[in-house]
């Protein structure tokens, strides 16, 4: 049998970037690479050993390189949120701990030597905790170590935004007596997440199967259930309480099952252990030379909407990867190919064409030119209401910008349209049209909500340019 080491997988995941560097990918067929074939060889290794931070460095180093071949990114946006401009790549230690926590969680209730090891640990006095017991390390260091990233996961869980309010004294690992989080009394339910998950359905409704007010469970149940929590609760509930309305067993099921359906795999770990780090949404900023151009004051969450644009993923890869660029200001024009590319004039194809030579750069793309002006000013007529933004604003951010995810998406397609065929001679505008017609068919195709709001607010027969 062949064991997979840490060596093995190192030499895999260089044979897989290697032939992979060879084709010319987009940056959203680069990401899917790393995701399916990179990350993946981490998995199984990760549940029996801890990478060390040497190798884990060097692993990504690897990842961000390869997501830079053909393009300039930089390894801090590689690892970056999608929603603060990143690339959205998860920190190697953060997707190996999540794996971990994962296979703990699945499988701290099987009869493997491991798990008994740890479940010999559990607190008498909680059954929830456990004790970093010095015997498990010296006897079962695979087994400590399995515990300690579980406990890294719980301290991350109960810092939280929304989880940390359970926690102001009890199970909060920053008040601890000896290492050990303070239990809660018996009998107190406030606080504990557990609470929630152990409602029944029968708890929650009326006699007439109407979901009880926010106030009415709280006091009944004597739990702190938020606001957010009980419209999660609605909505989880809500088949249940309508098709089983007379069946009393329905009304026994406990709506842990109905708030977390089945989840597989380190996802929604990643996210709590990712959390700590993100980089915050009141700090994002636009690109400098946004800022310099667009003369307003920008609104942080405006920027967002912007910077996550292109994680769209019915959209095709070209006009993803033309959105990331955008939002990033790394969109090349015709003023930046002619210094490597001599045979591309710097100049405005389009106004060349009308006899008036001027460089196309920055300014003239989205503001000056007039034949691009004439375009974007065309293509609104294919809303069936007001576009209550100019297309270009996209680009845009600033707090008088309310465009909707939609309207941003389809002003993106058009930008990336009038980029893409910007240099090109005859029939421009026949070719623009055929473009965008294919675009929104292959998105209505691949995305209902995507069709929908398609139906809802675009003429279809009509062609933007
Ligand atoms: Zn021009």
């Amino acid at each position: 049998m062949l064991i997979p080491t840490k060596k093995t997988s190192e030499k895999k995941v260089d044979k897989i970037i290697g032939f992979w560097e060879k084709i010319y990918l987009s940056l959203v067929g680069k990401i899917s690479i790393a995701k399916t074939f990179v990350y993946s060889q981490f998995a199984y290794l990760s549940t029996v050993i801890t990478f060390t931070a040497d190798f884990i460095s060097e692993m990504e180093k690897k990842l961000s390189k390869f997501c830079n071949t053909n393009v300039k990114i930089g390894t801090e946006k590689v690892f970056q949120e999608v929603s603060t401009g990143g690339l959205g790549l998860f920190k190697l230690l953060d997707y190996t701990d999540s794996i971990r926590t994962s296979f703990f969680r699945r499988s701290i209730n099987n009869k493997d030597q491991w798990a008994q090891a740890i479940n010999n640990c559990r607190s008498v006095y909680n059954n929830e905790h456990f004790i970093e017991d010095e015997h498990l390390k010296s006897y079962f260091p695979a087994s400590y170590r399995l515990l300690q990233t579980f406990i890294k996961f719980t301290n991350a869980y109960y810092m939280f935004r929304g989880n940390e309010g359970w926690n102001y004294v009890y199970n909060n690992p920053r008040i601890a007596d000896r290492n050990q989080a303070l239990s809660p009394p018996p009998g107190h339910t406030e606080g504990h997440p557990y609470t929630l998950h152990k409602l029944m359905i029968r708890d929650l409704v009326n006699n007439n199967n109407t979901l009880k007010t926010l106030g009415t469970l709280n006091t009944e149940q004597n739990t702190s259930i938020t606001l957010t929590e009980y419209n999660k609760i609605k909505r989880a509930t809500n088949k249940i309480r309508t098709i089983y309305k007379k069946g009393e067993e329905a009304k026994n099921e406990g709506i842990n099952r109905l708030l977390n359906p089945k989840k597989k795999g380190s996802r929604p770990f990643r996210r709590i252990l990712e959390k700590k780090k993100e980089k915050l949404t009141k700090n994002l900023t636009p690109t400098r030379t946004r800022e310099k151009k667009f003369n307003f004051t920008h609104d942080p969450t405006t920027e967002k909407r912007l910077y996550s644009l292109w994680s769209s993923s019915f959209l095709n890869n070209e006009i993803r990867t033309f959105l990331f660029k955008a939002a990033n200001n790394m969109i090349k024009l015709n003023v930046h190919i002619s210094k490597f590319k001599p045979e591309q004039s710097e100049l405005c194809k389009s106004c060349l064409m009308t006899g008036t030579p001027v460089r196309e750069d920055f300014q003239h793309f989205y503001f000056d030119c007039p034949i691009i002006q004439g375009l974007l000013k065309s293509s609104k007529k294919i809303f069936r209401e007001d576009f209550k933004n100019e297309p270009k604003s996209f680009l845009i951010n600033n707090t008088g910008n309310n465009a909707t995810n939609y309207e941003k998406i389809i002003a993106g397609i058009m930008c990336y349209i009038i980029f893409t065929h910007r240099n090109k001679h005859n029939n421009k505008t026949t070719q623009m049209n055929y473009e965008f017609r294919k675009i929104i068919l292959s998105s209505c195709a691949a995305s209902n909500y995507f069709n929908s709001q398609t139906s809802r607010f675009i003429q279809r027969e009509l062609d933007p340019f």
